[in-house]
């Protein structure tokens, strides 16, 4: 007899997305010369950058020529993207990370959700609630957790986020051997400083602990004093792994281009206390059970490195923040309390109502669709994410119907 994975059937059916269509279907319905704006997406809506799209086109065309003509590529990534990567990216900001340390893959949701296969199935794991679902999900379906009740897991150690701790999560009460960040966040949009991140790797240093720090949306960060990457903390390469994404930094979310950092001074620890360095278990892995990202690809993502690229990358992001500020200021000018916005696309808004009765006002009122906070967890419950991601034109029309249904 063939016998499932039992803890599969611990995770919850993730009716978020459903409930949401099923609610703007209906409202279309009832009102069929109404247009829906739709704000809830986590997803770019700009096209590739040109400098990509070049690269692009004459990466396929070496592939159409004997010579220029490839096949399997190193695992790890081509050296001409994880040197751009090491470069720019680290050794730009003071951060010591060399390409080698550097993993190509076609996502930082994959990335993030593997990587907690290097581990002992006992690890205790710390996950921030609101949160990007991957992480706690991945660690369900690997047994880390007991069962749901009352809209926790058992054997979690939830880092709330909440206004008290204006959304940045304090170190955990009980031991924990692996703890999840993600700065700027998704779904608050909150940033962390240096003083705050090195909290938790000092926390990590002393208690033998490891940081998988998601840094999807570092692009978005305006305020230079913030960490663009945690390795601009002293000791963070000994215990933090870091996971980046061209998905919102270069549109790249339906071309697939990421990396994780795995620094060869990072380690975890067998069971007698000897320590074994992440790097080389993370290249095992990498090399069983993936085989690269596509040639093109990592010629379209070197091009994000170009003087051009650069620039054409960076009007993206201006593009997409001058719609987050004109969220946050409007929200804000009608009484709500916001985050983010300001160094991320996204805006956290507490609405002094249920999650999904904000949701349905916006909704009935203005015709806005937005993301209720309650499906990201307990601690989303009374908020709502709207997402900088649309048209300027249709942000701006979101935000003066919203004006004229609620002031
Ligand atoms: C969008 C996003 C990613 C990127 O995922 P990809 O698989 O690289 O597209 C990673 N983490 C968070 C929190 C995200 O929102």
């Amino acid at each position: 007899m063939i016998k499932i994975n039992e803890h599969f059937n611990k995770l919850q059916a993730s009716y978020l997305f459903s409930d949401i269509a099923k609610r703007v279907s209906r409202y279309q319905e009832d009102n069929p010369d109404k247009t829906i704006i739709k704000l809830g997406i986590g997803d770019v809506t700009k096209p590739l950058p040109p400098a990509c799209i070049e690269a692009f086109h004459k990466a396929v065309d070496e592939m159409a020529g004997e010579e220029g003509f490839r096949g399997y590529g190193p695992e790890q990534g081509y050296d001409f993207l994880r040197k751009a990567i090491a470069t720019a990216d680290f050794k730009a900001r003071g951060a010591d990370i060399s390409s080698a340390e550097i993993f190509v893959s076609d996502g930082a949701k994959c990335d993030t959700g593997n990587f907690q296969e290097l581990f002992s199935p006992d690890s205790v794991i710390a996950i921030p609630d609101p949160v990007y679902p991957v992480y706690l999900d991945t660690n369900v379906m690997a047994g880390r957790t007991g069962s749901f009740s009352d809209g926790r897991y058992e054997g979690v150690v939830y880092l709330e986020s909440t206004r008290e701790n204006n959304f940045v999560p304090s170190l955990p009460h009980q031991p924990v051997d692996l703890i999840y960040l993600c700065f700027p966040n998704n779904p608050t949009g909150s940033t962390i400083s240096k003083e705050e991140l090195k909290t938790w790797v000092d926390y990590a240093r002393q208690n033998k602990a490891l940081i998988l720090f998601d840094a999807a949306y570092e692009a978005f960060i305006n305020d230079d004093s913030l960490p663009k990457t945690i390795y601009e903390i002293e000791g963070a390469e000994e215990v933090a792994v870091e996971f980046r994404s061209f998905s919102k930094s270069g549109g790249f979310t339906g071309t697939r281009c990421a990396y994780t950092v795995v620094p060869k001074a990072c380690v975890a620890y067998i069971a007698d206390g000897t320590p074994q360095s992440l790097h080389g278990l993370w290249n095992r892995r990498h090399c069983t059970k993936f085989n690269g990202v596509s040639y093109p690809v990592q010629r379209a993502a070197e091009a994000l490195y170009s003087p051009e690229g650069k620039q054409q990358a960076q009007a993206l992001v201006n593009y997409y923040m001058k719609n987050a500020r004109l969220i946050r200021t409007a929200m804000s000018d009608l009484g709500f309390t916001c985050v983010g916005g300001d160094n991320s696309p996204y805006i956290w808004i507490e609405g002094n109502m249920d999650s999904w009765k904000f949701f349905d006002l916006l909704l009935d009122k203005a015709g806005v669709v937005c993301t209720p906070g309650a499906g990201f967890g307990k601690c989303g419950e009374g908020y709502i994410r709207l997402s900088a991601f649309n048209s300027f034109e249709n942000v701006s029309l979101a935000m003066d119907r919203i004006k004229n249904s609620l002031a």
